[in-house]
């Protein structure tokens, strides 16, 4: 982690390593591992878990390893393992030599599995899918044993070795483990050990037609690694009694601890890969880093900063039951961020012309534009001025509303950095009766920074020379859900429909392709952030903006509703 990391985060973990550290139960060691399946590409839930992963390592002068859960195969898993590779990177993190897949373990998960054959702990069943599952029982039934859970150790050995052998077809035949058929815990009655798959495995390819379970293989690879606190999500919290069982039964010593927390929800999104799969599959979005996905490739293509997802984590904190977070909290983080450090631009959205009917044709002025009044530092730049000018479409109204302080006939309004200009006509289409142009006259006198310029206007808008201006393409994202939940049942409820895609928002992305940057603009770097004035938060696209084409994204607006709520909060 880099230097500056927040201080030590205190939570229920850390409270657990405390003990440990008290009672010298590992020695002093901490030793923590982020273990994702290269099933998909990884979301901000993911980044919660990796921050908490190796922030607690590094508050604890301990380290994190990257595993790859990998003991089920299929086919697209090299491009997810670079994908999560650069994602944890991106982050800040660093597993330095200690990357590991839990497919190098296939060879002694097989020993251990033997071992536990051996000692009357395991066996090999016949029963179907189907059968194992009415036999296990239910919550209030308890199960009944396999007719095959006595078979002798050597007719186990014997069939489990021809499982590896490839003797039996897929599905056919499973090594369970020898519990206890009537636990109350479902997954103590027996839980099955590996499988018979024939898939080529991505690391190990058509060696292995067994593959373990992740229950079995999970606790064993944590302990052969060293791991001491082995981290994961509230669901797992009944399967803890078979983690244990495990490495108590194989005797492992000592041992990692399984703690639990609760996942990260947020609102107007889905978390899971399955289902950000299925948007990217059924191109509902334009891939796994489209910018309003949830990933952490499609955050960081939106334009936020990795400063500020970590900041976001370690604001959300830890606990041990489940909640929904409002994604106001991530935009909130971002500004946060990106106000101190992005350089303020000028951007037309909606390009409007005015014509400054006093001013000179063909003169050109240079004014003066501070890049950020929150940051001194970042200096000064000069805009060009002229007689033509692009205004925003929204920011004149011929026959305005009250209370609109923008322009329209008659009204003065400030040019940021500029002059005061007064509106003295507009310029329609015969046909249509579209405005086409607004003519204005500058008043010279009130260049900004003069004494006069200090005149009361009620509106300041942004602006920018037409001459001067360089086309861009400028895409606007919303909530890629329109409801604030995406449970199903709720969805059902709403819509009658089972689907989340339901409640996907159909007006998620708007793309303006006749906007305007300033000239500074020119040539802007691919993943570099602005402020666009007025405008929000923006980041030039890095797939899509080519040498002759500038493409923006917009990370946020600059309304924040997160800090409203927490007003809000605060006076109630
Ligand atoms: P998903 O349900 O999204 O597919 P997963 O749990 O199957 O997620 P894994 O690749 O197995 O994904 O997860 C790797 C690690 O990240 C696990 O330790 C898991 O607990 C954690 N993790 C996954 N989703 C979240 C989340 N929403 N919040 C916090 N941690 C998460
Ligand atoms: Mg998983």
């Amino acid at each position: 982690m880099s230097e500056s990391s927040p201080a030590v985060s205190t939570n229920f973990i850390q409270n657990i390593i405390n003990e440990d550290f008290k009672n010298n139960k590992y020695g002093g060691r901490v030793h923590t591992r982020f273990p994702p399946e290269p099933n998909g590409y990884l979301h901000i839930g993911h980044a919660k878990s990796i921050c908490l992963n190796f922030g607690l390592a590094a508050q604890n002068k301990g380290i994190c390893n990257l595993r790859f859960d990998d003991t089920n195969p299929s086919k697209e898993e090299v491009e997810y393992v670079e994908s999560i590779k650069a994602d944890v990177r991106w982050l800040g993190f660093d597993w330095d030599d200690r990357l590991f897949y839990a497919s190098d373990y296939f060879e002694q998960l097989y020993a251990f599995a033997v071992q536990l054959i051996r000692i009357g702990k395991a066996y090999v069943c016949d029963l179907s899918a189907q059968e194992i599952r009415e036999y296990r029982g239910t919550l209030t039934e308890p199960g009944r044993e396999s007719p095959y859970s006595n078979r002798s150790v050597e007719e186990n050995l014997d069939l489990f070795a021809r499982m590896r052998a490839g003797e039996f077809a897929d599905g056919s035949r499973v090594l369970r483990a020898k519990i206890d058929m009537a636990s109350p815990n479902l997954n103590l009655r027996d839980p099955v050990l590996y499988r018979i798959l024939r898939a080529t495995h991505h690391r190990t390819e058509d060696k292995w037609c067994i593959y373990p379970m992740y229950d079995y293989a999970h606790p064993i690879s944590d302990a052969l690694e060293g791991i001491t606190h082995s981290i994961c999500t509230l669901e797992f919290e009944d399967h803890r009694p078979l983690y244990d069982w495990i490495l108590e039964t194989l005797n492992f010593d000592p041992r990692p601890q399984q703690i639990e927390f609760a996942r990260l929800e947020l609102t107007h999104t889905v978390m899971s890969k399955r289902k950000l799969r299925e948007l990217v599959e059924q191109k509902h979005v334009s891939g796994w880093d489209d910018p309003r996905m949830p990933t952490i490739s499609g955050l960081r293509r939106r334009g936020y900063t990795p400063e500020a997802i970590r900041d976001f984590c370690e604001r959300i904190g830890v606990a041990k039951s489940n909640s929904v977070v409002d994604i106001a909290l991530l935009e909130h983080c971002i500004r946060e961020d990106l106000n101190f450090r992005a350089p303020r631009v000028m951007a037309v959205l909606r390009p409007l012309k005015v014509v400054l009917v006093n001013y000179p044709e063909g003169q050109v002025e240079e004014v003066e534009a501070e890049n950020n009044p929150e940051n001194p530092a970042m200096g000064i730049r000069r805009l060009p001025f002229s007689r033509e000018l692009y205004i925003e479409q929204d920011d004149f109204c011929e026959i305005p509303p009250k209370k609109f302080f923008r322009l329209s006939p008659g009204k003065e309004v400030r040019l940021k950095h500029a002059y005061i200009i007064k509106c003295v006509g507009v310029v329609k289409d015969e046909q249509t009766g579209e405005i086409k142009e607004v003519h204005c006259t500058y008043d010279p006198e009130t260049r900004s920074g003069g004494a006069a310029s200090k005149r009361k206007v009620k509106g300041t808008l942004h602006w920018i020379s037409a001459a001067h201006a360089i086309p861009a393409e400028i895409r606007l994202y919303d909530h890629l859900f329109n409801s604030e939940s995406t449970m199903e049942e709720e969805v059902e409820a709403e819509t009658e429909d089972t689907s989340f895609k339901a409640l996907l928002n159909l007006q998620s992305l708007e793309k303006l392709t006749s906007g305007i940057v300033e000239g500074s603009l020119a040539g802007a770097i691919p993943g570099k952030r602005y402020q666009f004035l007025r405008q929000g938060y923006f980041c030039v696209d890095t797939v899509d903006t080519t040498a002759q084409r500038l493409v923006f994204n917009r990370i946020v607006p600059l309304r924040d509703t997160w800090a409203k709520i927490q007003q809000k909060q605060a006076r109630a």
